[in-house]
């Protein structure tokens, strides 16, 4: 499946705000929203503040998809699954994309962003309950288990990504032994238990346009 490829901090550039798209590495480096907080551009200076409620609405869906790294029309496949599933569809969509294995990756701390995860496990380091498993939108289940492939645990990245999520910790909703290099899902995640900040009423207002 085709992904953004352009430059990263464009994308918060764009929606006005931090992202952290990089993970960790945005905590070190000078970020580019600190040092010009308006949209790229020759014309970024220019564009219209005061946005409409459709602009507002699209925004916080091109927000969210930069976030999960998701093209459009992946996006709207989950909202369409969001939507015939029971409950409130925005925290659906939410779970779903948290489901994602290379978000999965990411929170259990084996890639410091899912960029990264998205790499490890597009190139075979990830396994789901013992079997390799290389397609970044496979959709894992509670109870899952997350691994890196036994051949992959001394990859440096993972080993550092590791150490700082030692330190930092993951999600309730997740159990992971930092020194086997594995997690298991305990629960779908509830809406306040994921921390995007994100509103998805108005990305569900923007597709049932
Ligand atoms: Fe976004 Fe991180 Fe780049 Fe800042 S450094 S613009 S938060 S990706």
């Amino acid at each position: 499946m085709a992904r953004y490829i352009g430059p990263v901090c464009r994308q918060c550039r764009r929606e006005g705000e931090k992202l952290f798209l990089k993970g960790e590495k945005c905590y070190m480096d000078k970020c580019p929203v600190d040092r010009r907080n308006y949209p790229p551009g020759q014309h970024g200076q220019d564009r219209r503040r005061n946005a409409s409620e459709y602009g507002i609405q699209l925004r916080e869906k091109q927000k969210l998809r930069r976030i999960y790294g998701v093209l459009e029309r992946q996006l709207r496949r989950y909202y369409r699954a969001a939507s015939r599933k029971k409950g409130v569809t925005g925290a659906n969509l939410l779970q779903l994309l948290e489901m994602r294995l290379d978000n999965l990756v990411y929170r259990m701390g084996f890639a410091p962003s899912r960029t990264a995860a998205r790499q490890l496990v597009m190139h075979g380091h990830v396994t789901v309950n013992g079997r390799k498993v290389d397609i970044p939108s496979f959709l894992a289940r509670a109870g899952d288990v997350v691994a890196i492939a036994e051949g992959s645990r001394q990859i440096p990245l993972i080993k550092e990504s590791l150490e700082a999520a030692a330190s930092r910790g993951v999600p309730e909703w997740l159990e992971v032994n930092f020194e086997q290099q594995t997690g298991r899902i305990l629960a779908v995640p509830e809406r306040e238990q994921i921390d995007t900040r994100i509103q998805e009423h108005l990305i569900v207002e923007h597709y049932s346009r």
